[in-house]
């Protein structure tokens, strides 16, 4: 590009880091700053194989961590693509609480190549976590339904009201251990049923917690005829609490 239509360009439409709002020059591939980027925690191994709970500082392999081994989970595996840290929490509540998508082209460039998208060529259908309706009105969008369009663009396995939240839930962060999932009992339906006769879903939502929501969602899935749930979140916390 010609250094004058550049300027041009930076000029007309400066892009912005996400996280610090530092100026990036015009159309950047990442809306990401070089020290930022440095900053974001991509999540590797090791981890519980099946909940995807992070081992910041223990060394070997891959094991189940003590929550999967003593609760039963309805899913087969879960994975995210980031630790949900500082940074990465700055830039989801921008996301869901300022409704800025901005964010969702660098995180599908991020996801592109990583394995725990790579790992889901198998899936029948990609299922996002769905919110109640009055908080889809209030919200105006479901910020997991447009997270599975970021990570798998016009993928026709995506169906979003299969799976719905049939009575309005407080939110989990008000909650720990079984006042969760009493808070979450009988929240969620299946629309259509026969859609999900023996098929391998993929649930994807935000941020993983403890895991009570996707579990719930998977129990349900599963009872309705899926065969299997695997679990697709942007991030994950760093420690079950
Ligand atoms: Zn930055
Ligand atoms: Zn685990």
């Amino acid at each position: 590009m010609q250094p004058f239509f550049k300027a041009f360009l930076d000029l007309m439409l400066p892009s912005f880091c996400l996280a610090c709002d530092k100026p990036l020059g015009s159309a950047p591939d990442l809306l990401f700053c070089p020290d930022c980027l440095e900053k974001l925690c991509f999540i590797q191994s090791p981890l519980c194989p099946c909940c995807g709970r992070v081992y910041l500082v223990a060394t070997g392999g891959d094991h189940h961590c003590g929550t999967c081994l003593t609760t039963p989970r309805h899913f087969t595996r879960a994975r995210a693509l980031f630790l949900y840290e500082e940074l990465l929490k700055k830039v989801v509540h921008r996301f869901k609480y300022q409704g800025k998508t901005d964010c969702l082209p660098s995180f599908a460039r991020f996801a592109r190549n990583l394995p725990q998208l790579t790992e889901t060529k198998k899936i029948d259908l990609i299922v996002p976590v769905p919110l109640h309706q009055s908080r889809l009105r209030e919200r105006g969008f479901n910020q997991a339904l447009l997270l599975a369009r970021a990570f798998f663009p016009k993928d026709q396995r995506i169906i979003p009201n299969l799976l719905i939240r049939s009575r309005p839930t407080a939110p989990q962060t008000g909650f720990s251990g079984a006042a969760r999932r009493t808070n979450l009992k009988n929240a969620f339906a299946v629309i259509n049923p026969h859609r999900l006769t023996g098929k391998k879903i993929l649930l994807v939502d935000d941020v993983f917690t403890t895991g009570t929501t996707v579990n719930e969602c998977a129990k349900v899935l599963k009872k309705a005829g899926a065969i299997e749930v695997i679990v697709l979140t942007l991030a994950r916390v760093t420690e079950d609490y």
